[in-house]
């Protein structure tokens, strides 16, 4: 049986899962959501006994239907060998009465590696069974953390290249350094004079430009997108929920059929709709919890109903979760609403013309069945990032620190919590470093991470401490209006 998806606005035109994954997002702007989710369940007893890999079969064969077995059992393997430094890819650590889910074992150190190793190898399938035989260059502006994953998943990937943009001047030394020295016949990176949004709003406008698109499209190459939406980075997430539930469960904690929560920091909504998508697929979860920065779009949302994006943007010690449009919700949405396009397309109309949505109340409670929430400051996450390390000799990261703040404020009653960890704190040294009450004013990001290590005696990943040394291999720094032809010159050099 094959698995069909159509937008969330409209359920007009099916696609397969293979043709979601290469688009993207649906043509009238909606995300990719299939109707056939929650059909078939996982059989919990036979998955708590199985590794990683199997239970990362069992989620893309039920998910992705349209991929043969050997497709997704060459996909799994390649996405989760050497390239994750345990055997386990995600294991849990305990603290205190409750669990970390370490998702950052990747080669770029934060939890979208376990997605975007996994995106490129589903695309090239895809691709191979499509008629179309010429290349797919992925274009992605970043704030940091995606570029890099991005770059790494799809290096040397066949027919695929990728190109990065970031704001030059405007992300951390060890960010940038990740990118620039980024080894790969086929990846392209540049700096550009501007912010993110500008990178981003750009980024868009080449997607938009159809001109653009018939030159490449007489190259035989067509631009795609590895941003979050896209189903083929939501659907690898759903693994580490029941891989999880499965450690939990071989370990003692619990026994199968036991409700555990999960606590996840949450910025665009993808990490915390996996753990839905776990639930509609059999897994025993009892609460998702929500957990945000100071940019608490979502918590209010949880607590009011009302989705509000007018407001100030703040930069935040948790960057990946500085975000006011959580793209995600809007899948989650139409499966409340159970499946209703054009209430759902109502709601994103108003969100992009007049900022603000609310949903009437029956539908709120029905989404706090599930879901609860909560959200810390600058201040209180460093002051869990130096709590959990005095109280628990344990380092973590300003993000998962942000999940942890909000977990702890809720009374442990008995069942298992889960706390998503998603990134390596020597990604964001500095700040750490601070939390610690350290002064960081003289020190560079590899001075930090000096500091670091010889403050706590936990080593700094090689892939990160390594780039002191690296290569660079990407110079490139360019005008916004200059982006769109760096894009071509890359498909020219890449795929000629
Ligand atoms: C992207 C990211 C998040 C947020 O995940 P979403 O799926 O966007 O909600 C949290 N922490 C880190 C370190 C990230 O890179």
């Amino acid at each position: 049986m094959k698995t069909f998806y159509h937008s969330t606005r409209s359920a007009d035109e099916a696609v397969t899962s293979k043709q979601a994954i290469l688009t993207g997002i649906a043509p009238d702007g909606g995300l990719y959501v299939s109707d056939q989710l929650g059909e078939k369940k996982l059989d919990l007893a036979d998955i708590v006994a199985k590794n990683y890999h199997a239970i990362a079969r069992d989620v893309l064969s039920t998910l992705l239907s349209d991929y043969t077995d050997e497709e997704v059992a060459s996909c799994v393997a390649g996405a989760y060998a050497d390239n994750f430094d345990t055997s386990l890819v995600t294991p849990l650590a305990p603290v205190g009465n409750d669990w970390l889910l370490e998702l950052w074992h990747g080669p770029t150190c934060a939890f979208k590696d376990v997605a975007l190793q996994m995106l490129p190898r589903l695309m090239s399938v895809a691709r191979k069974s499509t008629d179309d035989k010429g290349g797919v260059m992925i274009v992605t502006a970043t704030s940091g953390d995606t570029g890099k994953a991005a770059l790494e998943g799809f290096a040397d990937v066949d027919g695929c290249g990728v190109t990065v943009f970031y704001p030059a001047g405007k992300v951390s030394d060890i960010q940038r350094l990740q990118m620039v020295t980024q080894k790969g016949a086929n990846v392209a990176v540049a700096g550009i004079r501007g912010t993110f949004d500008d990178a981003q709003t750009q980024v868009k406008n080449i997607f938009a430009d159809r001109e653009l698109a018939k030159r490449l499209a007489d190259k035989g190459v067509v631009l795609s997108s590895a941003n979050s939406i896209n189903v083929g980075r939501l659907v690898p997430q759903v693994t580490y929920y029941f891989d999880a539930y499965a450690q939990l469960v071989k370990g003692g904690s619990i026994a199968c059929g036991d409700a555990v929560d999960f606590c996840v920091p949450t910025g665009n909504f993808g990490d915390v709709l996996a753990g839905y998508f776990a639930k509609q697929l059999g897994l025993p979860v009892g609460q998702l919890i929500v957990a945000s920065n100071t940019n608490k779009v979502l918590t209010d949302f949880i607590q009011t109903g009302t989705y509000d994006r007018r407001r100030d943007f703040v930069k935040t010690i948790s960057p990946s979760m500085d975000i006011l449009v959580s793209s995600n919700l809007e899948r989650l949405l139409y499966y409340l609403t159970g499946g209703d396009c054009e209430r759902v397309a109502s709601w994103m109309r108003d969100l992009s013309e007049k900022g603000v949505y609310t949903l009437p109340a029956d539908l709120m409670d029905k989404m706090r069945e599930t879901f609860s929430c909560g959200y810390a400051t600058d201040i209180e996450t460093g002051s869990t990032i130096a709590s959990t390390w005095e109280d628990e000799g344990m380092l973590i990261d300003p993000h998962t620190a942000v999940g942890k703040c909000v977990l702890d404020r809720i009374p442990f009653e008995g069942r298992q919590r889960v706390c998503l960890s998603t990134a390596n704190p020597y990604k964001f040294s500095a700040d750490v470093l601070e939390a610690l009450g350290h002064d960081v004013s003289s020190l560079d990001d590899f001075g930090c991470m000096d500091a670091l290590q010889q403050l706590t005696d936990v080593s700094a990943p090689l892939q990160l401490s390594a780039l002191r040394k690296a290569e660079v291999r990407h110079e490139s720094v360019c005008e916004k209006a200059e982006m769109s032809a760096f894009v071509e010159d890359a498909c020219t050099r890449i795929f000629a």
